[in-house]
């Protein structure tokens, strides 16, 4: 009987991701599987590209005659798991996008110049065995080996390619010296990347009482069957990093490989360390400065099982682990979970459904949980375990905060209020650090007329432009630039200027009002060569500075135990972000920053600085009471309607024309209205993006909301359809289930 399979071509025409139904040709019958690469011929001219399995079936469909045949198996082609290639039609199916484009995402892309295997030259040598046979060679004139082998003794390994060349000879010279045991030719090892060299070894720690009484119960739920996802609710300070250590170790001694999801690399150097050192050359980490080449080394290792334990940002998710047993996410709140790219996934949800796939764990954990995550806690889909209290019982920190307005009143026109001022004084006398928080640097530095209010923008992206050192005004979404101006250009006043600090500006008061204090400022900007995290975040560490200030990158899981002080300058700025959001994530900054403070011996106090004192992410954040946030928030999300109580579907639509835009924006509409016949969902807009224009391109967002996710998707895959229609030709669509950023 004939068989065929299901390929899906490799095309970058995106409205294109149909399934193809080929002929297996005799000789692959029994050789092809799920997830192969192969080559097919396609389209009228019959050229020939590549493309995936995605199923293999007995059926032809219809046409029996017209069906082509599979070419081959592609020569470049990658073992693919099927079970990726499912969590792909899943992220496909639950986010809105192509099969491509899923596939792209769950699969380690290797790019063919990458695919000549590397190979090496070394010598095997001893020096003075190598420099007398130097000697011998010379003298009989043997002068292409003479060459090679001085070039083995000045680097003892070479990459096979380069020595030829430097060294003008043939392969054949190489060959013949091989075997004469002078040198070796090898492939490259593959090389574990990312991670820190110079690891002390591993402090001792024995587990307290709570975490122990965790750790088990999660165990002995694994034991009993229940495979529900794990939630850890553990105050920052509570020692949930060595928990999931434990877990680990479990699964390793289980025999099964584990995936730690951490937020950035970069930003969580000080717990990648701690893994790596209990857990030493069975580890890995991908960083996000790896090249696909790399990355791709390293899920090969992963899947040959030479690794145990992934350590990454959301895709380490996707590693290749054949016998995969746990998934841990750490940070679970963080936003860069969320891929701002199509498919936007989730990496919760995603890591969910993969480890249903390959009956593995999934362990979430944060001191300040993510709405979603706690709600479906608290409606049993998941399993809750909370930590309250910090380790070698450590008091949390003292938490005070400054009316910002009253200070004004008061007539003080600094940054930092009087209790602030106050309390860094007390710092530096006592030689103890702190840490300053600017949250959100877009919203800080830029500048605007204190005559007729009128803000400085950028002309293609409608967003404020911000000052920068040396005056200048720079775009963040575009990176425009242009001089900064010392008249207002709408009213000509000259009182303008930068209306709120950006960490520049405050690294500058600082030194200014404190003379004498070392300060390392860490944002995009000083962070942006490389290792620009780990210089800063160590030189602190090893306590070369007294103040650490910067963004809400400063306030990510690092563990400083001098600091006894944390700052946060304006808690308001976060609060204002036009987006559902905005409390929430209020909320984890402050209580995170807050947590920043006596993680040591010495105990910590916070200072908290806004102009809204009064808000309950505010007062919550002061209390550090997450359940008393978490209650007001779900009141408010309930009453809108907005994730987790509904599902919230985005739809953004971009062009350059902006007729064309509100036309295709307005038909959208109309089939989400015909779509929503029975009236389960709520269509709202098309309203502008946050940002009207960014890079000439205009921006429109759609929103639908509903309670029954299936409805949503139902809803989403005939707007899918729609897309297809001329109107839509110019713009660019794209979905984004519970989006977490603005657009
Ligand atoms: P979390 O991840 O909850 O913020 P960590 O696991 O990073 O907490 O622990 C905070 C600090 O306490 C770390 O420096 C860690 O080494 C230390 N620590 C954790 N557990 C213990 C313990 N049982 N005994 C002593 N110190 C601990
Ligand atoms: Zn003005
Ligand atoms: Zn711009």
């Amino acid at each position: 009987m004939e068989q065929y399979a299901r390929v899906i071509v490799d095309i970058s025409l995106e409205k294109l991701d149909r399934a193809f139904t080929y002929r297996i040709p005799e000789a692959l019958l029994g050789r092809l599987e799920p997830g192969m690469q192969v080559e097919v011929p396609f389209g009228k001219s019959n050229r020939v590209i590549s493309g995936y399995v995605l199923e293999l079936t007995k059926e032809a469909g219809f046409d029996r005659d017209k069906i082509k045949e599979i070419r081959e198996i592609s020569k470049k082609g990658i073992q693919i798991e099927g079970q990726l290639i499912r969590l792909a039609a899943w992220i496909r199916h639950t986010y809105g996008s192509t099969m491509n484009q899923a596939l792209k995402t769950v699969l380690p892309v290797k790019r063919q110049v990458e695919e000549k295997q590397k190979r090496q030259v070394r010598l095997l040598l001893s020096e003075q065995k190598a420099r007398e046979l130097l000697d011998l060679l010379e003298r009989k004139s043997q002068l292409a080996r003479f060459r090679v082998l001085a070039a083995l003794l000045d680097t003892p390994c070479w990459e096979y390619g380069r020595l030829l060349g430097t060294c003008r000879v043939s392969a054949e010279v190489l060959r013949k010296m091989e075997e004469m045991d002078i040198l070796r030719i090898e492939q490259e090892t593959l090389a574990r990347t990312g991670i820190p060299e110079e690891l002390p070894p591993p402090k001792r720690i024995v587990l307290n009482e709570r975490q122990r009484q965790v750790t088990e119960q999660i165990l002995e739920g694994w034991e009993a069957g229940d495979m529900r996802p794990c939630l850890i609710h553990g105050v920052t300070g509570s020692g949930k990093t060595e928990i999931y250590m434990e877990l680990i170790a479990d699964t390793l001694r289980r025999g099964r490989e584990a995936i730690l999801l951490i937020p950035e690399i970069a930003l969580t150097y000080q717990t990648v360390r701690r893994f790596c050192q209990r857990f030493g050359d069975q580890v890995a980490v991908l960083h996000s400065r790896l090249s696909q080449g790399e990355r791709h080394d390293q899920f090969e290792l992963a899947r040959k099982g030479k690794l145990k334990l992934m350590i990454g940002p959301r895709s380490a998710l996707f590693t290749p682990f054949p016998k995969l047993g746990i998934i841990i996410m750490d940070e679970e709140h963080e936003n860069s979970y969320k891929s701002e790219m199509v498919p936007r996934y989730h990496t919760r949800e995603t890591a969910v459904y993969r480890a249903s796939l390959a009956d593995a764990r999934v362990v979430l954990g944060s001191a300040t949980p993510s709405m979603e995550a706690y709600y479906r806690a608290s409606r049993g889909e998941y399993r809750l375990l909370v930590l309250k209290e910090r380790v070698e019982k450590r008091p949390l920190p003292q938490v005070e905060v400054v009316d910002l307005r009253q200070e004004l009143r008061e007539g003080n026109r600094s940054m930092f209020s009087g209790l602030l001022r106050q309390r860094m004084r007390e710092r530096l006398e006592r030689g103890e650090q702190m840490m300053l928080f600017l949250n959100r640097r877009g919203f800080a530095g830029f500048v605007s007329c204190r005559t007729c209010g009128h803000v400085i923008k950028c002309p293609h992206c409608d967003v404020s432009l911000s000052l920068h050192r040396g005056g200048v005004l720079r775009c963040h979404y575009c990176g425009y630039e242009k001089p900064a101006v010392s008249q207002c250009p709408s009213c000509g006043s000259g009182y303008i200027g930068a209306f709120r600090a950006g960490t520049q500006q405050v690294e500058e008061a600082v030194r200014r009002e404190f003379s004498g204090a070392r300060v390392l400022r860490m944002d995009a900007d000083t962070t942006r060569n490389k290792d620009g995290y780990e210089q800063i975040l160590g030189a602190f560490s090893r306590g070369e500075a007294d103040v650490l200030l910067g963004t809400q990158m400063i306030v990510k899981g690092h563990d400083f135990p001098g600091v006894t002080l944390v700052g946060v300058l304006a808690a308001d700025l976060s609060l204002h972000a036009a987006d559902y959001r905005a409390a929430e994530r209020t909320f984890q900054l402050l209580t995170q920053a807050a947590g920043r403070a006596g993680r040591g011996e010495r105990p910590g106090q916070v200072v908290i600085q806004t102009y809204c004192p009064e808000h309950y992410s505010v007062e919550a954040a002061a209390r550090q009471d997450y359940e008393g946030f978490y209650k007001k928030e779900l009141l408010y999300r309930r009453l809108m309607g907005y994730p987790p109580v509904q599902e919230l579907l985005a739809v953004y639509l971009s062009g350059a024309d902006q007729e064309e835009l509100e036309i295709g924006a307005a038909a959208l509409k109309t089939a989400a209205d015909m779509l929503n016949q029975e009236g389960e969902l709520q269509v709202v807009g098309p309203g502008d993006g946050m940002v009207a224009k960014v890079q000439d391109q205009y921006r429109k967002v759609l929103y639908i909301k509903g309670e029954q996710e299936e409805k949503l998707k139902a809803c989403r895959e005939g707007l899918e359809q729609t897309l297809k229609a001329d109107c839509f030709a110019s713009l660019y669509i794209q979905f984004d289930k519970n989006p977490v950023s603005g657009y």
